[in-house]
């Protein structure tokens, strides 16, 4: 297919009405076009949905698009069909289906009415629907979220893992595009060889957010009082507190609340009504603190989220990017401040001590990073940024003034120190 970038811009502007691509969308999308393995690493909120979705729209045939979680793909069918007349366009094929709506999906399918076929990857590995697609003309098979094959991602999932063997049982050359948020080396020659996509080309982002700014503070039994100071301080403004433990969630949230703070808790042992109030209730600014678990984050979209605090230090960089990430994402102001000690890295070793072996070995190498990043003295957007494979100026790189470090360099000597350990 040769296309114009003009032609491009249009189908952007008449499918989802956007004048522009961010990023590396049109690049990516030029290469999708043209039938080649694409693998797209972008940071979350960087616009990977729209690679592959605005082709799959431009090319003949149906786009399979591997996702793991229900959620994550009913929102994206709202979303597509949100654009077209045509509720066909995109379909969620999975177990939550009756059977008349599987009737109907396939219907639309082998009409060519769908475009974007959702799937997760248990679904697709069933005899019944391999032997449906097979017959299918297919125009390519989107793997999101593909840092769920490594088990160094952080969200592994084992069935992600069969993914290749089952694409080529559905035809000859059906182009594979890989896309993810997980930016690690280690994570990305995972997904290539598990793929089996060594020539694809690879289109990588850069993960640096310059309008965040990065500190950790010593944790002392005074961490409460602390985070009260922090937040009147920034009184009126959005923030997430990250807690480890429920238990902690609930009390950290009433300490707020009794120092005159508005702040719900959020954890996953709550039903999902109570979930879905207090989120809806930090979303519309009736409350400006959430205090929370890791349960609390994926897919909220909240532009204006001022700051994040850890009260406790998490599992991995991974995690930290993530977390910190739903901070500014505006582009305005986001201060992420982690508390940090030692014996909390105790802890969380402790809880992997029930896991298997190398389970733990991959938990263990990924907590000495974050204890690491804790420790020291040097840039740590440069830290961050390293950790994903990337090179950092600290001094003249965008945002390299933004941490507690660049603002107010550790005396020389003990500096050293830390560089000879
Ligand atoms: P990711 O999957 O990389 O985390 P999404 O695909 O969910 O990101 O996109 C994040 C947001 O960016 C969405 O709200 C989407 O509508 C928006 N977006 C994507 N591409 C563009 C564009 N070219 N112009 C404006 N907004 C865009
Ligand atoms: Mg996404």
């Amino acid at each position: 297919m040769s296309l114009t970038s003009t032609d491009l811009h249009s189908s952007l502007k008449k499918y989802f009405g956007f004048s522009k691509f961010k990023g590396l969308q049109e690049k990516v999308i030029e290469n999708i076009l043209e039938d080649r393995d694409t693998f797209v690493i972008m940071p979350t909120g960087g616009g990977k949905s729209l690679c592959y979705q605005l082709p799959a729209l431009m090319k003949e045939g149906t786009a399979i698009v591997v996702s793991p979680l229900i959620a994550l793909m009913k929102n994206q069918v709202d979303a597509i069909r949100g654009i077209s007349e045509q509720t066909g366009i995109a379909h969620v094929l999975n177990s939550s289906l009756t059977k008349t709506e599987v009737k109907q999906v396939k219907e639309d399918v082998v009409n060519g009415l769908t475009k974007l076929l959702y799937v997760a990857p248990e679904s697709l590995a069933k005899e019944e629907n391999v032997e449906f697609l097979k017959k299918v003309h297919l125009s390519f098979v989107a793997v999101d979220e593909a840092h769920c094959i490594s088990e160094w991602g952080h969200d592994f999932r084992p069935e992600y893992r069969n993914l290749r063997s089952i694409i080529d049982r559905l035809g000859d050359n059906i182009p594979i595009i890989g896309l993810t948020a997980t930016a690690t080396p280690k994570v990305q020659e995972d997904i290539i060889k598990n793929l089996a996509m060594t020539d694809a080309k690879v289109f990588k982002a850069s993960f640096n957010r310059p309008n965040l700014f990065y500190e950790v503070r010593p944790k002392t039994q005074n961490v409460d009082a602390d985070i009260i100071r922090f937040v009147k301080q920034n009184q009126g403004k959005s923030g997430i507190i990250y807690c480890l433990s429920r238990k902690r969630v609930e009390e950290l949230a009433q300490v707020l609340q009794v120092n005159g703070i508005s702040a719900v808790p959020y954890h996953a042992g709550f039903d999902a009504k109570t979930r879905a109030r207090y989120q809806d209730m930090f979303l519309m600014e009736e409350v400006d603190v959430v205090v929370a678990t890791i349960a609390f984050g994926m897919g909220i979209d909240k532009p204006d989220v001022r700051f994040v605090i850890h009260h406790d230090i998490p599992k991995s960089i991974e995690s930290y990017y993530q977390e910190t990430g739903r901070a500014g994402r505006d582009g305005g102001e986001g201060h992420c401040l982690a508390f940090y000690a030692y014996k909390d890295v105790e802890k969380l070793e402790k809880f992997m001590s029930g896991k298997p072996v190398a389970e733990q070995e991959i938990g263990n190498a990924l907590l000495q990073e974050i204890v690491a990043y804790a420790e020291t003295s040097m840039s740590r957007r440069k830290f961050i940024l390293h950790y994903f494979g990337e090179d950092f100026d600290e001094v003249n790189g965008e945002g390299a003034d933004m941490d507690d470090n660049a603002r107010n360099p550790k005396p020389k000597e003990e500096a050293k120190d830390e560089v000879l350990k």
